[in-house]
């Protein structure tokens, strides 16, 4: 199979089974938009939700919150997005096409040949205005990453969480870049989900805190399941590093179209801090009330997309393999980040098997998420469950009428066994928790 291949492959069985699709659609889509489906949602809630376990619930240093996305527009200033946050773009003077100067390998339009303007500056944050009064003063930004309401409130959080540092604030939400080429379908698009954590340091352990969050994140796309083989750690080279950052690394796929960024950690000094305090005039020092110290702390920041990791456990799952002459698709998620954890599927459509499945299905509810489906021929609703990676299928047959037993079959080897129907929800909930 090749790149193309796969990617129209994962491309269409997201639109079939409900993962993802175009946004605005019916009006000839919204480029760079994307809507989740019943599928697409849960996968992308287990992602956030592990991430948050992992980061908030299992660390007693670190507290969540929630900002809103529209901010205060000094907040913009200070960071250096107004100034800063642009892509060198050119136009074909042809087409009216925009591109990225820097991804493209000749001074011609991709597209109709065209001739190509100079690049010029094109700054990627939405404008949006605020109240009645459409003046300078009611500008306002979709925020293009979630960092900066962190840092903003970082001594209000500190406080009210009686934290001291080391301390972390980590927050998931909406972000907004007006991306001149989205492409690669969710990899780059104009509105995704980010998950950041700031962690707050004092000057001088930045470079221990930093290699602990490295491996720690790094082990995180182990446990989703990723293969180890396609993920890498790259550093920055000097050149790369933004001024104000001590040191950088992205954590890279390889995904069908190449290695590419999934996540960012950068030690990014005590830049942050500094210049809301300059811009606020607000105080962002720390003072240390056992040994009277007093210093803006430095931060080490982790910044992953929940869209560009959706699209990794998709590539990384998507198998195809030949069964007795057909060609069976499966994504072979981990138990615990599939969208759907169990099916239940009564054998035939006879309301003895359907009450016991149902019965079934709604004891597991609690539990798992789960999928009832009792419609086509057996072989055919394992198919569907295989393409979103349902990894446990448990039929209800005649044979459980005489020995309250069920069948379950495993996803991946396809290896069946029967278990006890007072068993199964212990059984299949163990399953999926490692
Ligand atoms: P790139 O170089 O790919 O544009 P970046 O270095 O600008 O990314 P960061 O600003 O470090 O990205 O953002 C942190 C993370 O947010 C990225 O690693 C990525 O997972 C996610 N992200 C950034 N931009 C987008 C986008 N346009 N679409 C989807 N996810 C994004």
């Amino acid at each position: 199979m090749d790149i193309a291949e796969k990617m129209d492959k994962i491309v269409s069985l997201c639109k079939r089974r409900g993962f993802i699709f175009q946004s605005s659609e019916i009006y000839g889509g919204m480029n760079g938009c994307w809507d989740y489906g019943p599928v697409g949602s849960e996968l992308k809630r287990n992602i956030k939700e592990l991430w948050w376990r992992d980061i908030v619930r299992l660390h007693d240093n670190v507290v969540g919150m929630d900002a809103s996305i529209i901010m205060h527009p000094r907040i913009w200033e200070a960071s250096g997005h107004v100034a800063n946050f642009q892509d060198m773009m050119v136009d074909c003077k042809k087409c009216k096409k925009r591109y990225r100067a820097d991804h493209l390998d000749s001074d011609q339009c991709p597209e109709c040949k065209g001739e190509l303007t100079e690049p010029r500056p094109f700054n990627l944050m939405f404008k949006t205005q605020v109240g009645a009064m459409a003046d300078a003063a009611s500008v306002a930004y979709l925020r293009p990453e979630t960092a900066q309401a962190i840092f903003a409130q970082y001594l209000t959080v500190l406080n009210c969480s009686r934290q001291k540092i080391p301390f972390g604030i980590a927050q998931i939400g909406k972000s907004f870049r007006n991306e001149i080429t989205p492409r690669n379908f969710i990899f780059r698009s104009r509105e995704f989900e980010q998950m950041e954590l700031e962690f707050f340091v004092e000057p001088g352990t930045d470079e221990t805190w930093n290699d602990y969050w490295i491996e720690r994140r790094i082990k995180w796309y182990h446990y989703m399941g990723i293969k180890p083989e396609r993920l890498k750690i790259r550093p920055h080279e000097k050149t790369e590093l933004a001024h104000y950052a001590k040191s950088c690394v992205d954590i890279e796929y390889e995904f069908p179209f190449g290695w590419q960024e999934l996540e960012g950690i950068a030690n990014r000094s005590d830049f942050d801090l500094s210049q809301h305090q300059e811009y606020s005039g607000k105080k962002m020092a720390y003072k240390d009330i056992n040994d009277n110290k007093e210093f803006v702390p430095w931060v080490i920041e982790t910044s992953a997309g929940v869209d560009r990791i959706l699209l990794t456990l998709l590539a990384d799952a998507y198998e195809e393999e030949s069964v007795d002459d057909d060609i069976r698709t499966v994504l072979r998620f981990a138990p615990h980040v599939a969208p759907i954890k169990v099916a239940v599927l009564p054998l035939f459509k006879k309301p003895q098997l359907q009450e016991i499945a149902k019965k079934l299905e709604e004891d597991l509810r609690g539990y798992v998420s789960t999928s009832y489906d009792e419609a086509g021929s057996i072989g055919k609703r394992y198919r569907r469950q295989d393409e979103v990676g349902t990894p446990f299928c448990v039929t209800v047959d005649y044979e459980t009428l005489e020995d309250n037993a069920v069948t379950v079959r495993h996803r991946d080897s396809m290896q069946q066994e029967r278990i006890s129907l007072d068993r199964a929800v212990d059984y299949l909930v163990e399953q999926v928790n490692p």
